[in-house]
């Protein structure tokens, strides 16, 4: 008979009662397996995600198991533990180059952090303000609807997620993906648990900042430097190669540009595009914000369960086809807020954040209904997507009113098309204007919007509540601009920019953008080692 000894297992989703959640994983682990509790020597929880589906909601998890045991014989429901891929050191580089990363967003943040790995001190430059003028404007902006054009909840240190619900995950299957939760964890986002186990992982606006500010004291701890309020309005070019870029006051000199600039610096696409440097327009997607009380979207989740302490405030997912098009949630912010996230006068586009408790009492998601550039005039120019959200985003600010007040409208009125809607309530600031939000919509959308919403209240008991609204408009779920990369990961015909994140149509929301920066960072130092 072999001899008993240690071995690591994976267990994998073993689904946990939920009174199950405070008992001692070992013990669960022995009762799985069958096994007695002395054979165990540690369980590391691995992934926690919440299983609604049953009318019984419970825990799904997965562990780490470190046990005695017969190697040859792994216990049933078992696979060998396999450690998760890992992101290979940055290749070094030996004298430092003159790199500018464009944004400070996880993208600009990212890159710059993996350039800074491999030796390099680069620049990074953003229009928006540092804190805490920037959480200055954005009080202004929610309690009196004063916007503030370069400092807002697009622009400025962080980028367009600090004040975000923070949410973590990703469909992207990439080594950085864990490399990204794991830098971020380590400065500030969250506990272990609540960064790397939770499914659902997510930071909160609360946690942001002092997570942005602790990665920026490391990248300046390592050389690396930031200019705030610095707009590039366009690139130097020589011989077909970076010299430089162009600021609202002056310019920077440097012979390789990591460009992250997120997917609302309107005003530099349309420079990029003069200057002929290769931009498509992209498939993107637009919408409103639907809000609901929190304890509706526990209760349609968790019915009786909803006030488990091991339930978290319930999200949802919803998604359906409507004559072609996708319709779908997105964003779903749970125990958050609506909030108002334009960047020019005049416009109004909407988004959600949370605090890390998700505590607000109401929950909001953007139902967005998809859109390809076929769908405009003319789809071959690269910019139509931009201008066809200006118009949504001015219909939405004049129905609003005032000062980026929202144009809001019952869900019920929404479905039935009959607008009665003078009480409605909702926590947004700076405030509200009762108006048939789908209206604001051409039919082609407004159609598919209505049928996907009336689909996903036959889904969900509940669903279409007396107190869930409708606040428009949610345009910029995505970038509507690709600026197109060769295989090298640099514009075409055009050495040395190396376009990246969400701005660059190759990512969307933090986590992938993140991912992404890594990887315009990786293309740039490849392309530096080979000259
Ligand atoms: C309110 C809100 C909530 C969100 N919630 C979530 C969420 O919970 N989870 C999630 O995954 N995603 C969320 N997102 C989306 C997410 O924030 C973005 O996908 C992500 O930030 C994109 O990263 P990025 O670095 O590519 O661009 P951005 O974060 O947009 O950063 C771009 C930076 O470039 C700067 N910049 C732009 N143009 C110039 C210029 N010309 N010169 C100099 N600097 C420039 C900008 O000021 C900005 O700081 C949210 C977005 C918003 C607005």
């Amino acid at each position: 008979m072999p001899t008993l000894s240690e071995i690591k297992l994976t267990v994998g989703n073993l689904r946990v009662e939920l009174d199950d959640h405070l008992t001692d994983p070992r013990e669960l682990i022995a009762r799985h397996l069958a096994v007695q509790l002395d054979d165990i020597i540690s369980v590391q929880p691995t992934r926690r995600s919440i299983d609604a589906r049953r009318g019984k909601p419970g825990l799904v998890m997965n562990f780490l198991v470190h046990m005695t045991g017969r190697p040859s014989q792994l216990p049933a429901q078992t696979a060998e533990f396999v450690p998760a891929k890992i992101l290979p050191p940055a290749r070094q580089i030996k004298h430092n180059q003159a790199v500018a990363v464009v944004g400070t967003g996880p993208a600009g943040l990212f890159a710059a952090w993996r350039l800074s790995e491999a030796g390099l001190r680069p620049t990074l430059i953003e229009r928006g303000k540092d804190f805490p003028a920037r959480h200055e404007d954005i009080a202004a902006l929610l309690s009196e609807g004063r916007l503030e054009p370069e400092s807002n909840f697009h622009f400025g240190f962080g980028g367009a997620g600090t004040y975000s619900d923070g949410k973590l995950f990703t469909r992207l299957n990439h080594p950085g993906v864990r490399y990204v939760m794991q830098v971020l964890q380590q400065h500030g986002a969250g506990t272990q648990d609540e960064i790397m186990v939770d499914a659902q992982a997510h930071v909160g606006t609360d946690r942001w900042p002092e997570v942005l500010v602790n990665l920026r004291s490391e990248l300046e701890d390592r050389g690396c430097s930031f200019r705030f309020t610095a707009r590039v309005t366009g690139l130097s070019i020589g011989n077909k190669k970076i010299t430089g870029l162009q600021l609202a006051d002056g310019s920077h000199e440097c012979r390789a540009v990591i460009l992250a600039p997120g997917n609302s610096s309107r005003d530099l696409f349309e420079s990029l595009h003069l200057s002929g440097i290769g931009l498509v327009a992209k498939p993107f997607a637009v919408g409103v914000r639907l809000t609901h009380p929190q304890e509706v979207i526990d209760s349609i989740q968790y019915g009786r369960y909803s006030d488990h302490p091991a339930l978290p405030p319930a999200t949802y997912r919803l998604t359906t086809k409507v004559k072609g098009r996708g319709v779908y949630t997105f964003c779903m912010c749970p125990g958050g807020r609506v909030v108002p996230t334009p960047t020019e006068q005049g416009l109004l586009s909407l988004n959600g954040m949370s605090n890390s408790a998700r505590d607000s009492g109401e929950a909001n998601a953007a139902v967005v209904v998809s859109l390809a550039p076929e769908d405009l005039e003319p789809a071959d120019d690269p910019l139509v997507g931009i201008r066809f959200q200006r118009k949504l985003e001015q219909a939405a600010y004049l129905a609003g009113g005032e000062n980026f007040h929202a144009p809001t409208m019952s869900l019920s009125s929404l479905l039935s098309g009959n607008m009665s809607d003078r009480a409605i309530k909702v926590n947004y600031s700076p405030g509200i204007n009762p108006h048939d939000v789908a209206s604001l919509l051409p039919d082609w959308l407004a159609e598919p919007l209505r049928e996907g919403l009336s689909s996903f209240s036959r889904k969900l008991k509940n669903f279409n509540h007396p107190r869930a609204a409708v606040l428009g408009l949610e345009t910029r779920t995505s970038s509507p601009v690709r600026i197109l990369r060769d295989k090298q990961g640099m514009s075409p015909g055009l050495s040395g920019l190396f376009p990246a994140g969400e701005g660059s149509g190759y990512a969307g929301g933090i986590v992938s953008s993140a991912v992404d920066g890594i990887r315009a960072a990786d293309a740039l130092l490849t392309w530096l080692a080979g000259k």
